[in-house]
């Protein structure tokens, strides 16, 4: 009865939408998108690597993009050691930290497609799935998948769009840090 209902107004909409000549196909305007920028400059070896990051996302995602180097919403950094991190401030700000040694044992594109995924407003998923991106290091180091699923993409693009209640795209809360999304490297003691 629901999805009647649904079709039904959907139907109405679309034959207004007609009558006015109006387009409903896209109601968002383009100046909605919002632009993400993100700094390189303390990137190092993985410079490339979130340019590679950055059109993926762009190319799954609607309302966002992210552009290199315009500005800093998102700072990238390399690090030595502790594991890959991200620290979201708000939505589509904060910084990203890859490990230079993880990077040696996992596919490096796929933790920083992962960690600009917390950036986007996505949460950890560990089920070792290597089709999820946010499975993380879950998926072991032999899974290379560095995109995110449709319903991952589908999140983030609704995030954008603003469909989500403010408390959640709100800066309003301390900064959420996933630290733990891929574990440290192992070490042989000794
Ligand atoms: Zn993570």
């Amino acid at each position: 009865m629901t999805s009647r209902l649904s079709r039904l107004a959907v139907a109405l909409v679309a034959t207004a939408g007609a009558t006015l000549g109006v387009t409903v196909a896209n109601p968002a305007p383009a100046s909605a998108a919002m632009t993400i920028c993100y700094n390189t400059s303390q990137a190092g070896a993985y410079a490339g690597t979130a340019n590679q990051a950055a059109s993926i996302w762009n190319n799954a995602t609607v309302n966002l993009t992210l552009s290199a180097n315009c500005g800093s919403n998102l700072r990238i950094y390399q690090i030595t050691g502790g594991g890959s991190y991200a620290v979201r401030t708000s939505l589509g700000n904060g910084r990203v930290y890859i490990d230079t040694q993880q990077a040696a044992q996992y596919s490096p594109l796929r933790i920083m497609t992962h960690e600009i995924g917390h950036i986007l407003g996505l949460p950890d998923n560990y089920n070792g799935n290597c089709a999820i991106l946010m499975s993380g290091g879950s998926a072991g180091t032999s899974c290379t998948n560095p995109y995110p699923s449709t319903a991952e993409a589908n999140r983030v693009s609704s995030l954008f769009a603003g469909t989500f209640s403010a408390t959640e795209r709100s800066t309003d809360r301390s900064a959420d840090i996933f630290r733990d999304s891929w574990p440290a490297a192992l070490t042989t003691v000794g």
